[in-house]
């Protein structure tokens, strides 16, 4: 999940602690799964969550920037998917990698369903906010959801654990990469 530039330390504009030293995780992470995908956002100059159109969060991720590329070493080659999302200025449940969509339009519960995919292990950022909207919504689009604890970092730690405890009652599983076996 949006791994990208500006949400990685040290100067990305939503910089979440830690970010940055996931990296090498997540890679192993596409590499040790037959299939996997990551969603980006993509916001335009008026979305809604930006601080100067009244929102919660400073600029950030803006189409066509640096800071809405994903991190340089992620292994971008090896994924089966890239999803954008966050496009539409007043969406506000876009938080979520549901409603996240492929260059052709095709949103993820159904490139998920085409693939046969049953369960979804979610990694990245930020665990308060687009990583616990991706599992919950993943949970009642009828998957199983597994996140990976150690794969992801809250802009807030309390938060985080909220969001964990929440994945958990909703039917999620909370695993780590290392217990992860094939
Ligand atoms: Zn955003």
């Amino acid at each position: 999940m949006d791994y990208q530039n500006d949400f990685l330390p040290p100067d990305g504009a939503l910089a979440v602690p830690g970010g940055d030293e996931l990296v090498d995780r997540i890679n192993e992470l596409i590499e040790l799964f037959p299939h996997s995908l990551a969603t980006r956002d993509w916001h335009p100059e008026n979305h809604y969550s930006f601080e100067e159109n009244g929102g919660k969060w400073p600029k950030h991720c803006l189409q066509e920037t640096r800071g809405a590329e994903f991190h340089p070493h992620l292994y971008q080659e090896k994924l089966d998917f890239k999803l954008k999302k966050g496009f539409d200025p007043e969406d506000r449940s876009d938080y979520s990698g549901f409603s996240a969509e492929t260059e052709g339009g095709k949103e993820l519960a159904k490139v998920l369903r085409e693939a046969g995919a049953e369960r979804l292990f979610v990694a990245g950022l930020a665990l308060d906010y687009c990583v616990r909207a991706t599992a919950l919504s993943g949970l009642e689009e009828g998957f199983q959801v597994v996140l990976l604890e150690d794969c992801t970092e809250p802009v807030n730690g309390d938060d985080g654990e909220r969001a964990i405890e929440e994945i958990r009652s909703g039917g999620g599983e909370i695993a780590r990469s290392t217990d992860l076996e094939f």
